[in-house]
């Protein structure tokens, strides 16, 4: 007989390259609830597991040392064991995974299987640098408990609502056909927002709002009403703005350039697109958007001063998708944290009828307009994790 005084739990994993993020919901009440959160970081440097409760308390913490390499192998296995513990009081439903690409075939979450995980290791050459990380704990839970139900969850499905000419690059129909389309990355993000948008904004959920999903990767979203029409990221979570170390969009001639007159390879334009350029290349400095605000370096202001610049030009490029603007929101780390870089923005897109309020914009928000605004801004934390475990919820029907 199962305990009634137990609560159903979802499992929230989030794998990348050099690291593992969990959260774990209780379904009380028929609410999801975030009783514990955590990750193992740096598993093939100098790994450190830290996992505290929804207060934000320390409930274990260890770190291997330097070289040590847990690898994602032996990052999940210390994971299920502290998990193991945690999980006494609670009946496991299942887990939810993040994975960066359902390619065309996934426009909504789907249960595991051998079959799927097949499928989605198809997509690796589509996102070399993320997927195979988001598969590996699906396949590693496989393998070491067959009957533990897995739902994928996708951060390209949410912008399928796109109209295909959004889809669409301009090259032959072959290469359309074999998946070199615009896919649109960021999308659990976006889909929280759109999911709380109603109870910030009426007219915005139901109007035309863009989204700027500021984190280290960076991408902005064209929502009508709370549908995803156009975004800044396309065939791979490169193009559009620039990012902490991601160029973002650069012209395909400059690839040519690079082959022809540096003899450079796939991979050596891979390291220089994907580390080294962004906020990174361009100030030589750093990624972090905060060293880059506090340093006096002229390097550092013309990167801010880009990244800036780059925003306000795809948000002219997603207003005209949208034909027009009810709402700008700002979201992950540097939206959700940074005033200074959010009134910088608000500031340049005064030609589309934001006014800021100042005082609201340094406090943080919610709502960072001024009362005349014709154009709302708003600062919303986004949670990827919790739109994760909805779904997988709803999946496996819990
Ligand atoms: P990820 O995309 O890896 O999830 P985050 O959403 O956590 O990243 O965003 C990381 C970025 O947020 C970094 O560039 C960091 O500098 C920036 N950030 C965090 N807090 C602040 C702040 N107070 N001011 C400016 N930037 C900030």
């Amino acid at each position: 007989m199962p305990d009634p005084t137990m609560h159903d739990a979802i499992l929230v994993l989030n794998a990348g390259s050099s690291s593992i993020k969990f959260s774990l919901f209780a379904v009380r009440g028929g609410e999801l609830e975030l009783d514990c959160r955590g990750q193992i970081e740096g598993i093939y440097t100098s790994p450190r597991f830290a996992a505290r409760d929804a207060a934000g308390a320390t409930l274990s913490e260890k770190a291997w040392g330097e070289g040590a390499r847990l690898g994602h192998d032996g990052a999940l296995a210390h994971l299920l064991e502290f998990l193991r513990g945690e999980l006494a009081d609670y009946r496991l439903a299942g887990v939810g995974h993040r994975v960066v690409h359902g390619g065309l075939v996934y426009t909504q979450p789907v249960r595991v299987d051998a079959g799927v995980l097949a499928t989605l290791g198809k997509f690796v050459p589509l996102a070399p640098l993320h997927q195979p990380h988001n598969l590996a704990p699906i396949r590693a839970l496989l393998e070491r408990a067959p009957d533990l139900a897995q739902v994928a969850t996708f951060d390209t499905s949410f912008h399928r609502t796109n109209p295909a000419i959004a889809q669409r690059f301009a090259i032959p129909a072959e290469l359309h056909d074999a998946g070199v389309q615009r896919y649109g990355f960021h999308g659990l993000s976006y889909e929280y927002i759109a999911s709380v948008l109603p109870q910030f904004d009426a007219r915005a959920a139901a109007g035309r709002t863009v989204v700027l999903h500021l984190g280290n990767g960076a991408s902005m979203c064209a929502l009508a009403a709370g549908r995803s029409v156009a975004s800044t990221m396309g065939f791979t979570a490169l193009e559009g703005l620039m990012m902490g170390t991601r160029s973002g969009a650069i012209d395909p001639g400059v690839l040519l350039w690079l082959m022809d007159e540096r003899g450079m390879d796939a991979r050596a334009i891979e390291r220089l697109l994907y580390h080294q350029s962004g906020l990174l290349g361009v100030s030589g400095i750093s990624s972090d958007m905060r060293a880059l605000l506090a340093s006096g370096e002229p390097r550092a202001k013309l990167a801010v001063d880009l990244y800036v610049y780059r925003i306000r030009r795809e948000m002219g490029s997603l207003a005209a998708a949208l034909g027009g603007l009810d709402a700008i929101v700002f979201t992950a780390g540097i939206g959700e944290n940074s005033a200074e870089i959010r009134a910088r923005v608000m500031a340049e897109a005064a030609w589309l009828g934001v006014r800021a309020n100042g005082r609201a914009n340094a406090r943080g928000g919610p709502r960072i307009s001024a009362a005349k605004s014709r154009v709302a801004a708003w600062t919303i934390p986004t949670n990827e994790e919790l739109m994760i475990a909805r779904h997988t919820r709803r999946v496996l029907g819990v």
